[in-house]
């Protein structure tokens, strides 16, 4: 599958090659700490297929990582100082070792020393490092396309690399659970494991089926077997919010909800009427209906369209996006009105489904279309979000990317 350069919106964000960013970063790292790094290590951020919203409940995702990724230049310190700089627009950090842990640091600087202290508190390595730190990124942030995992799985990957820890699937397996320590405990973000899992392990080409129940892939080939059709990632530019209180909410209704079903049924095993378990299991307790039906009905629809994904048949999964962007918004309410108005436009365009991904409450929509109406259905988006007085949604890739991996 390919956008080709003819079909190529205008306003497509061009991903940067591995050697370029790999220079931002170097250069970054020797202005801040005067020195050369160990190397320069890449992990990509993602976009969903489907599976929203049940990761965190051991629900299957299907996620794939973007060619637009993080870079970040490391290099391990005999002393227990830790120094993160950025090309973003954040400011540099400075601490030690012992400065780090549960809320410490807040901002940006957590998402990269937690990643330490959480490999040392899980035991993928000895101590706690001492280590320079330089970022420099293609994610666009605060989108629903997981630069903060982007940021973590960088750094995973280098301190594991540089520490002699297994960096085969496996390993990785471990470092994404260390990642999202991180992110969960010193960031204080209460995400699940998906974005971290695919960062890490995903398979270029293809999107990852990933079991959050067991943490186990299949990777499906994407890319080739749908050679007329496109992804298309609307970041509508308005930042979601995770940390502040709606995600989490939201989270604790999902999981109050799921505590009241059996396994099987929420693992989409048993045929069961979903109406009927949600009015069963949410006796006396009305305000998880909608938070379980969505559950229910989101793992039918990844079991669908996992089927018609192996079966390399992407446009039948179109139909699926739009009923699971729905459910989302109408169940869950996590939506916006942002993203409603680039999942309506696509789909007046031509879209064959579109819906948010992420945790919502704004960020990015995925759209699937045919390769040959990108620059339309673009187009539309972009006079709905004018019309709708919102601000202008930027368009971005999506072919399925290569997982984390170091440059030099
Ligand atoms: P998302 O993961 O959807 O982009 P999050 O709110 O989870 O949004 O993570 C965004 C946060 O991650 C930023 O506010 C910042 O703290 C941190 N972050 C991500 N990328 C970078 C970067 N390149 N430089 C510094 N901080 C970053
Ligand atoms: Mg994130």
């Amino acid at each position: 599958m390919s956008v080709s350069s003819s079909t190529r919106p205008r306003r497509l964000l061009p991903p940067v090659p591995d050697r370029a960013l790999a220079e931002n970063v170097t250069a970054a790292f020797t202005d801040a700490f005067d020195a050369a790094p160990q190397g320069v290590w890449i992990a990509p951020g993602r976009a969903n297929i489907i599976g929203e919203h049940v990761d965190y409940v051991g629900g299957r995702v299907v996620p794939f990582a973007l060619p637009y990724a993080t870079a970040v230049a490391v290099r391990i310190r005999s002393d227990d100082v830790v120094r993160c700089t950025s090309t973003g627009p954040q400011q540099d950090w400075i601490g030690r070792a012992g400065d780090v842990g549960p809320g410490t640091p807040s901002g940006w600087a957590g998402y990269a020393a937690g990643v330490l202290w959480a490999m040392a508190y899980h035991e993928s390595i000895a101590r706690m490092p001492g280590a320079d730190i330089a970022v420099t990124s293609t994610v666009p942030q605060g989108a629903g396309l997981s630069s903060s995992a982007a940021l973590e799985c960088a750094v995973a990957l280098a301190v594991a690399e540089l520490s002699g820890v297994a960096t085969d699937d496996a390993g990785r397996a471990v470092l994404a659970r260390d990642c999202a320590t991180a992110e969960n405990v010193v960031v204080g973000a209460a995400t699940g494991l998906m974005d971290q899992s695919v960062s890490l392990r995903a398979r270029r080409g293809h999107a990852m089926v990933l079991d959050c129940a067991d943490g186990t892939v299949e990777h499906v080939a994407v890319d080739d077997v749908n050679p007329d059709l496109a992804l298309m990632v609307i970041n509508t530019n308005s930042p979601h919010r995770l940390v502040q209180g709606d995600y989490g909410r939201c989270r604790t209704l999902v999981e109050q909800a799921c505590a009241r079903v059996d396994r099987e049924v929420l693992d989409g095993a048993t045929e069961v009427d979903v109406q009927d378990v949600v009015d069963l299991a949410t006796l006396g307790a009305h305000h998880l209906r909608r938070p379980l039906r969505h559950v229910l009905t989101e793992v039918r629809r990844v079991h669908a369209a996992v089927g018609r994904l192996r079966a390399a048949d992407l446009a039948a999964v179109g139909p699926l996006l739009s009923a699971s962007h729905r459910s989302l918004r109408d169940d869950l309410g996590v939506s916006s009105v942002e993203l409603d108005s680039a999942v309506e436009a696509a789909l007046g365009a031509g879209a064959l489904g579109a819906r948010m991904i992420g945790g919502g409450f704004g960020g990015s929509v995925l759209a699937l279309v045919d390769a040959a109406d990108t620059a339309t259905v673009a187009e539309a988006v972009l006079r709905r979000a004018h019309d709708d007085g919102l601000p202008r949604p930027r368009f971005l890739a999506a072919d399925c990317a290569a997982a984390a991996r170091r440059v030099y």
